[in-house]
């Protein structure tokens, strides 16, 4: 997501300090499910409300896009979301192994270029630092406009310990489309027609 440099995104995110990670992690003995790259937090913010028992955790690199999930949050007076300001390759510094029992990753940068491939969130250096981190059994449910990034992480995700038990080139069209929570972005390419992939894969 790009964006102009904001002013003032320290002390916007010191308002919101008890959506902070860092300071106030996942306090009860309920499942924590992450999302990484949160963006601006709709999806999180609304399977928050929807689901009070689970801890929902989103993690995002850019803090000017992430204060405003934290804001977000802050309005809603969810009790059950923490943000984190981090990039995904050092997620095993902030969460115990076997602490995650879901991980979200929705329209996750695609790399187009071959040489970008390691850079892309299912490349196999990101499915090993999720392995450390999710419980056995836990999964992976992945949401994307691009056919290629698709592809690529059905690949790395099967031949890394994980099976892909459910999958769709065409979400809007079929049955794993109950309780579907829409994201930003997904709002915008559904407006335009464009088909949406989706993946639900347990790591075995
Ligand atoms: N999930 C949101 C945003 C999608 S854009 C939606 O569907 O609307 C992808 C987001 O992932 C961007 O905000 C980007 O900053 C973030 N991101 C990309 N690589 C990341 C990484 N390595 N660690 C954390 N966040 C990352």
């Amino acid at each position: 997501m790009r964006m102009h440099k904001k002013k003032n995104t320290d002390k916007r995110i010191q308002a919101c300090m008890d959506y902070c990670y860092y300071f106030d992690g996942v306090k009860s003995d309920s499942p924590v499910f992450l999302e990484i790259g949160c963006g601006k937090g709709a999806f999180i913010c609304e399977n928050a409300q929807n689901f009070p028992d689970i801890n929902f955790a989103a993690v995002e690199k850019i803090s000017d896009v992430i204060v405003m999930a934290m804001e977000k949050a802050k309005s809603l007076n969810l009790q059950n979301v923490k943000f984190l300001t981090a990039d995904a390759k050092n997620l095993g510094d902030f969460f115990a192994p076997g602490q995650i029992s879901r991980i979200y990753l929705n329209f996750s940068d695609p790399w187009h270029k071959r040489y970008q491939y390691n850079k892309r969130l299912t490349a196999p250096f990101f499915l090993e630092i999720y392995k450390k981190i999710l419980k056995p059994g836990a999964n992976i449910i992945l949401k994307t406009d691009n056919v290629g990034f698709f592809d690529f992480s059905v690949k790395n995700l099967s031949l890394n310990g994980f099976d892909v038990k459910n999958k769709t080139y065409d979400l809007y069209a079929g049955e794993f489309l109950d309780g579907n929570v829409q994201t930003e972005y997904e709002k915008n390419f559904v407006e335009q027609n464009m088909k949406i992939c989706y993946l639900d894969a347990v790591l075995t």
